[in-house]
């Protein structure tokens, strides 16, 4: 066991006293994709002590392309990420105590989902998030490291409270529009170069050799051969209402998230229910297949193919809806078949 982390050790800047810090950090990893299970299998191999994993979502065939945690057998059986990933990285390291959470990020689940935590990584695909976790590490002052790809650009950043500018300094408001990866395609060597830049900046917050944190943005396109960092010092705001002394965090404000969402360049609307609702997907399976044959369950979600769409069902309740962006009529299907 000495030689496992032995490469680390003879690593000056980390050594042996740095790998026991390591070891006593915890890490939250929001989100489990690609962006996600790069990080999560790099920390999980440094022998992080404790990591986190939160994620909405369940193992697709389209995601076997760059998500190196999963299998075939993942995709086929509809597992959760968070579930599988937790599997995966368990055969890795067994000594890293890993908790899984199958559940959104949002202004209801955030203040758990980072209790505990010294550091957290952003391996989600939208700003509504990131906007989120930005709000929450500057009220719990954690360090949180900002990471993006697409195609083949990407872009990181590493953000600590009370020190540099934070997301919102830098961006303002929450940007519209623009390329997600299931718009504009992604190769894997993207996700790596971002993942590579976060996961190194975790290792210096988790050795704590700040002095050594990039203070730039870095972006990169590794198609058009561009690598370009940013120093973004001079933007932070004085009156910002996430991390200036007057901070209100607007984004940690529930009543401003919606419960009904277009997921991010996906034909999938999800549809979150209010509090206390709660489906009984035990007694939905058997009305449901009273309408159709196209369903299907496993531990944790049910699934079930109707009017052309595709609707699952998760244990928290959630509930997404494949093939419309149309929210009203993701409500009506939701209407007709869940909650009637
Ligand atoms: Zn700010």
């Amino acid at each position: 066991m000495d030689d496992r982390y032995s490469r680390h050790t003879r690593f000056s800047k980390i050594g042996q006293s740095g790998q026991e810090k390591i070891r006593e950090k915890h890490v939250l990893l929001i989100g489990a994709g690609a962006l996600g299970s790069s990080c999560a299998e790099m920390l999980v191999r440094a022998g992080i002590g404790r990591l986190t994993i939160v994620d909405r979502d369940y193992v697709e065939w389209s995601n076997l392309q760059r998500q190196q945690l999963y299998t075939e057998v993942d995709a086929e059986n509809q597992i959760p990420k968070a579930i599988a990933a937790k599997t995966r990285l368990s055969e890795i390291n067994r000594d890293v105590i890993i908790h899984e959470r199958l559940e959104e990020t949002n202004a209801a689940t955030i203040e758990e989902q980072i209790t505990g935590a010294d550091l957290i990584i952003d391996a989600t695909d939208n700003f509504e998030t990131r906007m989120l976790i930005n709000d929450a590490a500057q009220k719990w002052r954690i360090p949180w490291i900002y990471g993006a790809c697409t195609g083949s650009h990407g872009l990181t950043y590493t953000i600590i409270p009370g020190e540099t500018p934070c997301l919102a300094c830098l961006l303002g408001k929450i940007p519209s529009g623009g390329d997600t990866c299931d718009t504009a395609g992604i190769i894997s060597p993207s996700v790596q170069m971002v993942t590579a830049h976060q996961v190194s900046e975790a290792f210096k917050i988790l050795v704590e050799d700040f002095d050594a944190l990039r203070k730039k943005v870095v972006f990169f396109d590794l198609w058009h051969n561009q690598y370009t960092s940013l120093k973004v010092e001079r933007l932070k705001n004085p009156e910002c209402l996430s991390c200036s002394p007057e901070a209100s965090y607007p984004y940690l404000d529930a009543r401003l998230s919606s419960k009904t969402a277009v997921l991010c360049g996906r034909d999938t609307v999800q549809i979150r229910p209010l509090p206390g609702v709660s489906i009984d997907r035990n007694r939905l399976k058997s009305k449901l297949s009273q309408l159709t044959s196209k369903i299907r369950s496993n531990e944790y979600l049910l699934q079930v193919e109707i009017e052309d769409t595709r609707m699952v069902i998760f244990k928290d309740n959630r509930v997404l809806i494949h093939g419309t962006k149309d929210i009203n009529k993701a409500k009506a299907l939701y209407n007709r078949y869940i909650s009637g």
